[in-house]
């Protein structure tokens, strides 16, 4: 098949490079679900093998190019679904050269071994810090694109060599910029197992569960109406619907697109502690810390653009069900 050519068959198998990660093994698990044969690439630096629940597992690093051709040349693959990558934008600031490397560098190492193997169809994690510092609130797809860290560079330079890629050898893809992504599985199955955990919800419900002694809010002095930063928090399994809706519109013969991923509400550091406690039931002890350099007071998406164009609409957009499913994951965590 030549790339850009009409895909006449079915979705049969989808190459997911970082499956076992947090989101990785959510779109993992719901592949299953549609009964999609999944082929997993992760080199586990972060992830966890038992975390990928269905499919076959292959360990490996798309910095390795054997490793690709081996993984294309046994595997007849309809798309890839790319979300392994370095998340930290502190660490990024203070050691570029890993970000670029892995984000960017490695990542053209998975195209290059897509063209090879004539794979036309992408999904690639894309970030809300592709945006910088918010010029208005809602952020839409047309917001202007001055990312203010490496990460966010080398998450834009992504998207920018896909274009680029589409235009010369017909690649399409679908960029989803993920806006703060968070919760776990309703039924516990799978959730955020970050190491280190920098990320605000979990971070509170493990001072919830006794497992760390406090929380910091890490400043109160932004201009939002009670001081502290507000982000749009979108459920895990509302992120992986979105995929897939994003992988049936690539296979139907879309074009190559970018979309914002959230829920569109914005909640406050101190409103999702609330949240914490009223679902918990536990007080959760909080300390006030200075800012964290590199965060906008208000990060909100816009997502009308995938809502109308993909007919994404989430299931759990409440604040109390995303902090409960991550409190019911944390919980058997505990327990386990
Ligand atoms: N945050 C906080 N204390 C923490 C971790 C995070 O106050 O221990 C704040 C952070 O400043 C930001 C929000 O919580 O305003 C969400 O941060 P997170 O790291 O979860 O995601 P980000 O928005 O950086 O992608």
């Amino acid at each position: 098949m030549q790339w850009g050519e009409p895909m006449t068959t079915p979705l049969k198998t989808v190459l997911v490079v970082g499956g076992a990660g947090y989101i990785g093994s959510h779109m993992v698990w719901l592949l299953g679900q549609k009964g999609v044969d999944v082929v997993t690439l992760d080199n586990l630096s972060s992830g966890h093998r038992d975390a990928v629940l269905h499919g076959k597992f292959v360990h490996g690093d798309i910095a390795d190019r054997l490793v690709l051709d081996k993984v294309f040349s046994e595997h007849k693959f309809d798309a890839v679904m790319h979300f392994a990558s370095f998340i930290q934008v502190g660490e990024s600031v203070q050691d570029p050269a890993k970000y670029y490397q892995n984000n960017f560098t490695n990542t053209l190492n998975l195209l290059n071994a897509m063209r090879t193997h004539n794979v036309g169809r992408f999904i690639f994690s894309s970030t809300a810090a592709i945006f910088g510092e918010p010029e208005y609130s809602s952020i839409d797809e047309a917001h202007p694109k001055r990312p203010i860290n490496p990460y966010g560079w080398s998450k834009l330079m992504v998207e920018q060599a896909l274009a680029d890629y589409d235009r010369a050898y017909g690649l399409k893809s679908v960029c989803l910029r993920y806006f703060n992504a968070a919760g776990a599985h309703p039924d516990s199955l799978l959730g955020e197992r970050h190491d280190p955990e920098t990320h605000l919800i979990p971070l509170i419900l493990q001072a919830a569960s006794g497992h760390r002694q406090n929380i910091t809010v890490f400043g109160r002095d932004y201009k939002t109406p009670d001081g502290t930063c507000i982000r749009d928090y979108i459920h895990i399994l509302d992120l992986a619907e979105a995929h897939w809706l994003a992988l049936q519109y690539l296979q139907a013969d879309g074009q190559t697109t970018a979309f914002n991923l959230g829920n569109g509400n914005g909640y406050s550091v101190e409103s999702v502690i609330q949240a914490a406690r009223r679902v918990t039931g536990k007080a959760i002890p909080v300390l006030e810390g200075q800012r964290r350099e590199g965060d906008p007071a208000q990060l909100v998406a816009n997502a009308d653009e995938i809502k109308l164009r993909l007919g994404w609409q989430p299931a759990y957009a409440d604040l109390d069900t995303i902090v409960a499913h991550a409190w019911q994951w944390e919980c058997s965590r505990k327990a386990s």
